[in-house]
């Protein structure tokens, strides 16, 4: 059987991990027809737009696809391509796994945990009112007629939306993926306690979802400061981590950091019938075409993409042969060293064939 998948390689380093992930996908065995993608800066330098309709029509006829990071020019008119391909597609779970690999520079080794972020509201839902600006002023005097004195003159504005409809769909679609992969507890992670309505009605309905799983998966909530100290102190408590969107992004970039660091943290975007796979780093632009970072998180992105083909075999291969080359250290990139200056580590290119080596048996 063979599959077609969108590759978004994107901008950065993004081209040279996407290759370095194809030659491993490929390594496998898995026939993939890989229909190759512009968007970013590539996509604005060909057609004078970071995601043209054509982006879209592809991932909407293939179903699957993955990328490499895309730049977001911080403080500017463009809005994040990420951001928009996830509201656009409705890919509402962000799933991001944090399990430690040995060989490592791991904070903590006993680190298991699978994070779902709501991806499509709270404060990344794009409702932003610009300082000084008409509508600012106008929603400004509104709210101060509702509460009285509650925002400054000269405030800019980000709404923060959260949907019983948004909040049902993330917890219970973490909930389905404990029960089928035999985790055992489910914490829900908020700021109830200061935002009584949104981060409020999140718990309220991860409470309502987790009843009916009762006898099956255990559920407690925690509210997020906390979350984050008891993450560095014994994540060994945790299994899998429900969040809205905004605590979902820190929180997974702070497990990230538990088990080693962006360079090995793996994602996955998924809706009803749509899914993108994405490392959770940047584009790193430092480092873009020097053929020098880790590619394993695309790597590992495409070990989550081949469970969800249903590729389990395949997928389990090519997650031992990336702990393998982990494992031994030699054919590893600067940052899997000890030492970041260490002259044997190896090219992003070199790592995924050593990768690849390891799968055919070499
Ligand atoms: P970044 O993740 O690109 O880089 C931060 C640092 O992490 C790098 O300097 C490097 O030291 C390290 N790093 C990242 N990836 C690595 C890898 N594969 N191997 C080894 N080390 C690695 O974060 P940033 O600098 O904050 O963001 C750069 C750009 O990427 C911004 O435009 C940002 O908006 C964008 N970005 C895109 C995505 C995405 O496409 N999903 C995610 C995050 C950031």
């Amino acid at each position: 059987m063979s599959y077609n998948v969108t590759l978004l390689p994107g901008d950065g380093i993004g081209p040279e991990v996407s290759e370095a992930m194809r030659k491993c996908v490929d390594a496998t065995g898995i026939e993939i027809n890989w229909d190759v993608q512009s968007v970013g800066e590539h996509a604005i330098k060909e057609c004078g737009t970071p995601l043209p309709d054509r982006v879209l029509e592809s991932i909407r006829k293939n179903k699957v696809a993955i990328k490499g990071p895309i730049v977001t020019p911080v403080g500017t008119g463009f809005r994040s391509i990420n951001v928009q391909l996830r509201q656009a597609l409705d890919l509402y779970a962000c799933v991001r796994p944090a399990k430690y690999y040995e060989g490592t520079k791991a904070v903590n080794h006993n680190v298991d945990l699978v994070i779902f972020r709501e991806n499509t509201e709270d404060l990344y839902a794009g409702i932003e009112f610009e300082l000084g600006a008409d509508e600012t002023k106008k929603l400004i005097d509104d709210i101060n007629n509702l509460q009285p004195g509650k925002i400054r003159d000269d405030a800019a504005i980000s709404i923060k939306p959260i949907s019983v409809t948004g909040t049902r769909r993330i917890v219970k679609y973490a909930f389905e993926y404990a029960v089928k992969n035999n985790r055992k507890k489910i914490s829900a992670v908020h700021k109830a306690n200061i935002m009584k309505f949104t981060d409020g009605l999140f718990l309220h309905e991860a409470r309502e979802v987790a009843k009916e799983y009762e006898g099956r998966v255990e559920f407690q909530d925690v509210i997020v400061d906390n979350m984050c100290m008891q993450l560095v102190q014994r994540p060994e408590a945790y299994d899998v981590l429900v969040l809205p969107n905004l605590y979902g992004d820190i929180v997974s970039d702070l497990c990230a950091g538990l088990v080693g660091g962006l360079g090995i943290a793996p994602g996955a975007n998924i809706g009803e019938d749509i899914a993108l796979f994405e490392p959770v780093h940047g584009s790193a632009p430092k480092y873009a075409g020097k053929n020098k970072v880790n590619p394993t998180a695309t790597i590992l992105s495409a070990v989550l993409m081949l469970r969800y083909l249903n590729e389990i075999d395949a997928a389990d291969k090519l997650e031992q042969a990336v702990a393998d080359v982990i494992k031994e250290g030699k054919d590893v990139t600067y940052d899997l060293k000890e030492n970041r200056d260490d002259p044997t580590a190896v090219g992003t290119q070199e790592m995924a064939e050593a990768i690849c080596g390891r799968l055919k048996g070499e």
